[in-house]
């Protein structure tokens, strides 16, 4: 994989040209892309405790966020090749079922977008549910946490639960490897937080809406409004311990900065949020 350049310590000493004397406030809309579903038979695995034996279809969702400077895509979802499997794929020894309805790529085509016309790309962390089409976007630049890029590259990255061939064309492509908070435009307005616990590298997103103000897209940093709530971590986490004081520390910087909390896999929260081809501000 290719470095541009890492900006982390260059910001520090204010000598990151690349994202400076723009407007505060420059995103214009964010599209909510409904991603696949994953069906799952015991929702416990993830909430240790309770819904023992209880069955949930989680959501799954992609995030692309129109920036006055250009196109923005937040996950990639489950594979667009699942779209030919109307039974789905079965997973974790039958435990989760993934279906792909509606691919990514005609989806993104309703909204008038190709995979190319997104200059910039990232994803929460590397697991398939979030990494799908990752390859689609070998030609934008590639926001990664350190940790996680080491994870995916890395001589092992079955360990930290990746499918290799998920990122096959990522290895040659642009990427920004970063370690804590960038902001990607350089505006304030689409900032990505390190969120380190589910898996080593994993990350938050910012968004500032124009109306509705700054919303915190979650990743897997919690997989549902009620383990937010209840600071509950699944077992299966990279790193338990450091899952919880993730939760506890974006739970201040959502309280500090007035940000909603958008769980991406929680079915009951994404009732209420508009679905693209419509689009929120
Ligand atoms: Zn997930």
């Amino acid at each position: 994989m290719r470095r541009i350049v890492a900006c982390a310590a260059a910001l520090a000493l204010g000598a990151c040209a690349t994202n400076e004397g723009k407007k505060p406030g420059s995103v214009e809309r964010m599209y909510v892309i409904s991603c696949g579903e994953n069906h799952v038979k015991d929702l416990s695995r993830w909430t240790p405790g309770v819904n023992v034996g209880k069955s949930y279809e989680f959501g799954n969702y992609c995030y692309l966020v129109r920036h006055a400077q250009g196109w923005m895509l937040w996950d990639t979802g489950n594979a667009d090749r699942l779209a030919a499997m109307p039974n789905g794929f079965s997973t974790a020894g039958g435990m989760i079922t993934a279906y792909m309805k509606k691919p990514l790529v005609d989806s993104l085509k309703e909204i008038g977008v190709a995979p190319a016309d997104i200059q910039h790309f990232a994803m929460s962390h590397s697991h398939g549910d979030h990494s799908g089409n990752a390859n689609l976007f070998a030609g934008s630049t590639l926001y990664i946490q350190s940790a996680e890029y080491r994870a995916v590259f890395g001589p092992e990255p079955q360990k930290y639960g990746v499918i290799p061939a998920n990122f096959e064309k990522l290895r040659s492509a642009p990427a920004m490897i970063i370690d804590g908070d960038y902001d990607v435009f350089g505006d304030g307005s689409v900032l990505i937080k390190s969120a380190p616990g589910h898996t080593p590298g994993h990350q938050v997103l910012v968004v500032r809406l124009p109306s509705r103000g700054p919303v915190m897209l979650s990743g897997d940093m919690v997989h549902l409004r009620y383990s937010w709530d209840n600071r509950v971590v699944p077992s299966f986490n990279f790193n338990v311990e450091q899952s919880g004081r993730t939760i506890d520390a974006m739970k201040a910087y959502a309280k500090a900065t007035g940000a909603e909390l958008w769980v991406n896999h929680d079915m009951e929260q994404h009732k209420s949020i508009p679905k693209a081809p419509a689009f929120v501000q």
